[in-house]
């Protein structure tokens, strides 16, 4: 083997360990893990992920919260997810933070009826431009980029206020962008975090990485407010030369924390995604996907603290 075919295979086993039900089951009602999880995960309830969003915004960092959860197969996990989602945009309103809420479209029950889902989405933009804060739906895999895309944009003419997210690694999102951009649909822009196959996505991350500078680029000459998603101090580098209140850097609660802070001395608008909540175990298996060297690193700080 190759060592460059290393870090792919371990990114495959930790997104094949991300569909394992029982290692699920188990890591969620495990308490070594949720210490071991604490780097990535903001706790458990809404009540500790808004003392983060409170501090983040003491720092000068914006945030957006994200109540973990996805791939809903029951209505009334659905209406529950979206109940979830309303109140952290009570909180917003009540607290004044300086917060929008990122929620993902199988949380809302788009795996089970479309209009279900639509209605769930809906009630939250509704209340969210009511509150002047923001609703971000988040990119799943290949499977969901049409519908969701759709959702949004109608969501988009209704009531403004929303945020689309773009997978770098699509063939596709070059054609999404140059749409969304005439729309003026505010976009996030990412490298993508699923398994696609080759026919949908680039499988080399240099072939990734230049089309997320391509695509970055677009959105910052043409687009509305983009939110430059990354942790990769070149693709962070695209944006500089732009206006500074043109976009906003998004990166992950727990990543990368020196840059977040550096960018916001440096004047720039930074957006950390908080996560909380009891479902975290896709979400952590996909950050450890991106990078495995986080097993080492969160096994040696379990052992300090
Ligand atoms: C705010 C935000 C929202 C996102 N929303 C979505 C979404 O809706 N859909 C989707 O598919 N993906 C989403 N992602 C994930 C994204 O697609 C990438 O998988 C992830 O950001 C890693 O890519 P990178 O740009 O940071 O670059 P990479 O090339 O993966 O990493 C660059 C550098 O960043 C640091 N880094 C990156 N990841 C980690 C990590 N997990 N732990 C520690 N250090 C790390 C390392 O120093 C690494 O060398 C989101 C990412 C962010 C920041």
């Amino acid at each position: 083997m190759r060592a460059a075919q290393q870090p792919l295979m371990l990114r495959s086993f930790f997104l094949s360990l991300s569909q394992n039900r029982d290692l699920r089951r188990w890591m969620e009602h495990s308490r070594l893990a949720k210490r071991l999880t604490r780097r990535f995960i903001a706790g458990n309830t809404l009540r500790e992920a808004i003392a983060v969003c409170d501090r983040l915004n003491t720092e000068g960092i914006l945030t957006t919260l994200d109540h973990l959860g996805e791939s809903v197969t029951d209505p009334s996990e659905a209406n529950q997810a979206r109940e979830h989602c309303m109140e952290a945009l009570r909180a917003i309103a009540s607290r004044s933070l300086q917060s929008t809420i990122s929620i993902k479209l199988t949380q809302m029950g788009l795996d089970i009826d479309e209009k279900l889902c639509f209605e769930n989405a809906r009630q939250l933009v509704a209340y969210a431009s009511e509150i002047g804060s923001r609703v971000e739906f988040d990119m799943e895999s290949s499977a969901y980029t049409d519908r969701t895309l759709a959702i949004v944009e109608k969501l988009h003419n209704e009531y403004g206020c929303v945020r689309a997210v773009i997978q770098a690694y699509l063939f596709r999102s070059e054609a999404d962008i140059e749409k969304l951009n005439r729309e003026l649909l505010p976009v996030r822009i990412c490298k993508g975090a699923y398994v696609e196959p080759p026919d949908v996505a680039f499988e080399k991350k240099s072939d990734v990485d230049t089309n997320y500078l391509k695509l970055a680029h677009a959105l910052l000459e043409d687009g509305a407010s983009p939110g430059i998603a990354t942790h990769d101090e070149r693709m962070v580098e695209v944006a500089k030369p732009f206006p500074k209140d043109s976009f906003e850097y998004q990166m992950l609660y727990g990543i990368r924390r020196d840059l977040q802070r550096k960018l916001v001395r440096e004047g720039y608008r930074v957006r950390v995604y908080v996560p909380y909540g009891d479902a975290w175990y896709p979400y952590f298996m996909r950050r450890l996907a991106e990078r495995p060297a986080n097993v080492l690193f969160l096994v040696r700080n379990f052992f300090k603290n």
